[in-house]
């Protein structure tokens, strides 16, 4: 963690009021923008010990996004959330990941809280992370007590996915706790020092550690629009959290090696030895060709293992930034 100066940490002292920046990842959300500006200025002004900045990265939408928002911080008039609007316009859809990677390297917070543009994660529950914030944890996290506004397969999915990270990975992920949570200014440095540009933003959060509180909130059903994320997209997420903080699915190839080897063996073996006893048998065919396609399956599967990898250090070894920022726009109605 290495702040340039001193003047990044503003209000960090007790008595001065302290700036929150809450970084909204945007990608294609026109429809969802209103009911999501309406419900912050109804909720951050009555809030009235903190200065907020509201930070929208536009994810490279390719609907009226950027247009909207570019409107209101131009023409903020009275309301609350466009007077302290900071638009961060990204070159193209690099993902949600690094949209909120892009959002914490543009926040002047004290505090920082990722929140979905969809509403989904409750703005009203923003008071309860500060008080948290106020007791001097560092970490606050929003966790879905209930999620029966998602359906029963994501429910599964997420929850199988959950045990198999947390039973193979390095760091644990607290079960049912998405990007919506609050973060004081040390975590945010702390974040932004990672050098990694393959960014599992679930993952990295954990493994910063710091000192962490839990609150609980009711997940809703998305205001608008639908869902940016497909099952293929989940999947392949799921595959980047475990392939991102473990190895055990590369040792794995070991175990796996020693115990068919030794299957095989003793099965040989047995052949050798059935065979003295009573001779050559001609008929097995059907059990060879299926050993040969089973080991062959299995090395291929630990050749994807290795591929994945492999190409995981490819593309970090390119060390390209994990997003490019187009421009950052900020409404003139309000310093943040
Ligand atoms: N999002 C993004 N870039 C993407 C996909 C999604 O910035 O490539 C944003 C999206 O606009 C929303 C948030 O990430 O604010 C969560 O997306 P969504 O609600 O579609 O996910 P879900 O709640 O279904 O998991
Ligand atoms: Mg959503």
């Amino acid at each position: 963690m290495q702040p340039s100066s001193a003047s990044e940490q503003p209000g960090a002292a007790s008595g001065t009021r302290r700036l929150v920046s809450l970084i909204i990842p945007m990608y294609n959300e026109a429809d969802a923008l209103d009911a999501l500006f309406a419900r912050l200025d109804a909720v951050l002004p009555e809030l009235a010990d903190y200065d907020f900045e509201v930070v929208c990265v536009n994810d490279g939408s390719s609907d009226g996004t950027v247009a909207a928002l570019e409107a209101h911080c131009t023409n903020p008039g009275d309301s609350f959330t466009r007077r302290a609007l900071v638009v961060v316009d990204l070159s193209r859809n690099f993902g949600k990941e690094a949209a909120l990677s892009a959002g914490l390297h543009v926040a002047a917070g004290d505090a920082v809280i990722p929140i979905d543009a969809d509403l989904q994660d409750p703005p009203e529950v923003i008071s309860e992370l500060l008080a948290k914030w106020r007791d001097g944890f560092e970490v606050v996290l929003a966790r879905r007590s209930d999620r029966s506004t998602d359906s029963a397969a994501k429910r599964l999915t997420a929850r199988a996915f959950y045990r198999v990270h947390n039973a193979v990975a390095d760091v644990r992920i607290p079960d049912d706790v998405g990007d919506f949570r609050l973060m004081d200014r040390v975590v945010v440095e702390a974040l932004k020092a990672l050098p990694e540009s393959r960014r599992f933003m679930k993952g990295l959060f954990a493994w910063v550690g710091f000192r962490t509180a839990t609150v609980e909130y009711k997940r809703d059903p998305r205001s608008a629009g639908s869902s940016k994320f497909n099952t293929w997209k989940l999947w392949n997420f799921a595959l980047e959290g475990i392939a991102s903080f473990s190895i055990s699915p590369l040792r794995i190839w070991t175990y796996i090696g020693l115990l068919v080897a030794s299957v095989a063996m003793a099965w040989g073996g047995w052949i050798a030895l059935r065979t003295l006893i009573w001779g050559v048998d001609v008929p097995g065919y059907a059990s060879l060709l299926v050993a040969v396609l089973f080991i062959g399956g299995l090395q291929l599967i630990g050749i994807g293992m290795i591929g994945e990898y492999l190409g995981r250090t490819f593309v970090e070894s390119k060390r390209r930034p994990p997003f490019l920022v187009r421009r950052v726009l900020r409404s003139g109605g309000l310093k943040s």
